[in-house]
């Protein structure tokens, strides 16, 4: 590879960023630092009827939110004219002065031509041709029995735009060629250009197309590939005859596969994570909740979306953005769209947890434990309480219900579990333990073990009569780490007095 490697990330900001589109990004990303080139993120924006308030700041957010920072873009989503890096602007409506010569520039070198086509015009053909059970397409058929600069003399053409009548520029499709495409991905393609409509390039609205936008900030920008969804192969085509006809080289192109449904055909939706309730938006928009507020991890995220459609060539799951950019190749994606695992997301939120220190977690809980109005506990104590839940715990907001008991007492005791382990002698045995628990002045985890251990074969009592209903009275149910531990943590006040309480109570 001779050419410094640019990508691009190029989102239109119409609403929240897709995870699908999170991968995009993050492919983009992980290809660009494997050959220590330049990630840009542009923001296509020329569509105004479909742009959406705060899309962009939603997108920019997300990229953060995952680490993959973007080495060019716009500097800030609401400063106009900033950018970071020198091919800016980075916002096409920042740039749409740029786009008209070159749609002039194809009219003059024939390759391109002026459509006065009215909108009521276009739909009567259409209705028509639908009538007659065809479709009606603009292309080499039809093209002269429309209003266009190829049907009329070049005095009429100019009569009409001097008059101000509406026009578009449309991209004229050589008829009888063979095209012939190259994805990295997907290999070969060939292209009958009989098939292809002629494209409107610059709208009547004064702004170019996503197609004419798109290949003139790629050319500008000297994008060296382009990375992007599946959805965009069948604009291939125009793409690949629209370098042709500029005269400029083309970058290459990998086009990546779609992100199916848990289960069923199709495209993971919106709707799919409704149902399934999981996430499909990085950061919460409006109502529906994102990865970021479910509780996931950014580590976790990136790393099964970076197994979504691609594979390592090895065993490996687990890795850190560093050991993707080392093990990424565009060679290795998938050519048939990934099936989405919600479990699996799950899986990587868990390992990820296992990873993280115990201080850290201990931070996040402490958010958790403010919502539960639970504020005088030090930080040392969370993050013991931390240690022993979270191999339990897929996520932090998990603690609370993991081990409540180490910040509350218990109100009330499982019904099921009382009925099995509360018998007739289990009231006296707890009365006798809570006063041999009240001699111990040694009260580590180990120590408490010990003891008790010794107590229980002294009094000639079995384990099953003493540990479950004293698991019972400390934590309300049957669940929870080992018990000793908690015992020590929570302290041999609060573990009489608990012991006590549910004496009465259950009595
Ligand atoms: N603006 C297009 C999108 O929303 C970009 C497609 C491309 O990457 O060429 O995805």
């Amino acid at each position: 590879m001779t050419q410094k490697v640019r990508v691009r990330f190029a989102p239109s900001p119409t609403g929240p960023l897709h995870i699908g589109g999170v991968r995009t990004a993050l492919f983009n990303y992980l290809f660009a630092k494997k050959h220590k080139g330049d990630f840009i993120l542009r923001i296509e924006d020329t569509d105004q009827n479909r742009f959406v308030e705060g899309a962009e700041q939603y997108i920019v957010d997300s990229l953060n939110w995952c680490g993959i920072p973007f080495d060019e873009g716009p500097s800030s989503p609401t400063a106009k004219g900033n950018t970071l890096g020198k091919y800016g602007p980075y916002r096409q409506s920042e740039r749409k002065h740029l786009y008209k010569k070159f749609a002039l520039d194809l009219i003059e070198k024939g390759k391109a031509y002026y459509a006065f086509d009215t909108a009521e015009k276009l739909d009567f053909h259409r209705n028509d041709h639908e009538k007659k059970g065809k479709t009606f397409i603009y292309n080499w058929h039809n093209r002269l029995k429309l209003d266009n600069s190829l049907s009329m003399t070049p005095e009429e053409v100019q009569r009409r735009i001097d008059a101000g009548e509406e026009y578009v520029i449309r991209f004229l499709t050589p008829p009888d060629e063979k095209l012939h495409l190259k994805d990295i991905i997907r290999g070969d393609i060939e292209i009958d250009t009989n098939t292809l409509d002629d494209k409107v390039l610059f709208k009547s609205d004064g702004m170019p197309t996503y197609h004419l936008a798109n290949i003139v900030d790629d050319h500008l920008m000297e994008i060296s590939h382009v990375i992007r969804g599946e959805e965009w192969l069948p604009s291939l085509a125009l793409h690949q005859q629209l370098y042709d006809a500029f005269g400029w080289q083309a970058p290459q192109f990998a086009h990546l596969p779609l992100i199916m449904k848990p289960v069923g055909k199709g495209k993971l939706s919106k709707r799919d994570g409704e149902k399934g309730g999981f996430p499909v938006f990085p950061l919460s928009w409006n109502e529906s909740v994102g990865y970021r507020e479910a509780g996931y991890f950014p580590e976790a995220v990136v790393n099964f979306l970076a197994l979504l459609g691609w594979n390592p060539g090895t065993e490996q799951e687990l890795f850190t953005l560093e050991e993707l950019v080392d093990s990424f190749s565009l060679e290795r994606v998938h050519k048939s769209g990934a099936r989405f695992d919600p479990d699996k997301t799950k899986w990587y939120n868990q390992q990820y947890m296992h990873q993280k220190d115990d201080a850290t977690l201990a931070e996040a809980f402490q958010l958790h434990l403010k919502e539960k109005e639970i504020t005088s506990t030090s930080n040392d104590y969370v993050q013991k309480v931390v240690s022993l839940i979270k191999d339990r715990a897929t996520f932090v907001s998990d603690f609370w219900e993991l081990g409540d008991y180490f910040f509350v007492a218990p109100t009330k005791y499982d019904e099921k579990a009382v009925k099995k382990q509360w018998k007739d002698d289990t009231q006296e045995i707890m009365q006798n333990l809570a006063s041999f628990i009240d001699g111990i002045t040694d009260f580590s985890s180990e120590n408490v073990e010990l003891e008790v251990k010794k107590w229980i074969s002294e009094k000639e009592l079995s384990f099953g009569k003493v540990m479950p209903p004293l698991r019972l009275v400390l934590v309300g149910d049957m669940k929870g780490p080992h018990i000793f531990d908690i015992m020590a943590l929570i302290g041999k006040e609060e573990s009489l007095e608990r012991i006590n309480k549910a004496i009465s109570a259950l009595a």
